[in-house]
């Protein structure tokens, strides 16, 4: 309805735009990131510590994690989580490319922030035995949400919470 009520002028631009973003945005060639280049911006910025990789489903938990601005490291995106029942197996996603590079380049740790569902569980335990020759492999802790309260949480979420505890600082 918004797109009908604008300008023919402004809805071609846009429709344009969309073109054109198809067009120039491919995967990244080291980490499978989007990028108008062969190289994403992260992996090319010199500053980003190469000792690090961590492995993402998609591009948008990419983006999740640089908003926190608290990771320092480079990106893997394995473009999904492995699921019998949709026909993903590991070779549908880019774990072959993440052993290469990490046999490679031999990063001091992986960190495996890949959702905690079932098929997420799966994939971590998947890729975490096909890097642990290599390097010192880590999976983020799940927790609570912030401004939760801990009678609400289920089970699940709760016994993460607490595997996942650490001492305080
Ligand atoms: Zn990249």
């Amino acid at each position: 309805m918004h797109i009908l009520k604008r300008p023919e002028t402004e809805v071609e631009a846009l429709a344009q735009a969309l073109i054109d973003a198809k067009k120039q945005i491919g995967l990244c060639t080291v980490c499978f990131h989007l990028s108008a280049e062969q190289v994403c911006e992260i992996c090319r910025h010199p500053q980003r510590d190469n000792k690090t990789i961590c492995v993402v489903e998609d591009s948008r938990d990419v983006i999740a994690l640089e908003k926190t601005r608290e990771y320092k490291g480079k990106y893997h995106v394995l473009g999904g989580v492995i699921s019998p029942m949709d026909g993903i197996g590991p070779e549908q996603l880019n774990i072959q490319a993440l052993v290469k590079r990490v046999s490679q380049q031999k990063p001091e740790e992986v960190i495996l922030a890949i959702s905690p569902s079932i098929e997420g569980e799966t994939t971590t335990l998947y890729v975490g035995q096909l890097l642990k020759p290599f390097t010192k492999v880590t999976r983020i802790a799940f927790g609570l949400p912030v401004g939760g309260e801990l009678e609400y949480a289920d089970e699940v979420t709760l016994a993460r919470a607490l595997e996942g505890r650490r001492e305080l600082d």
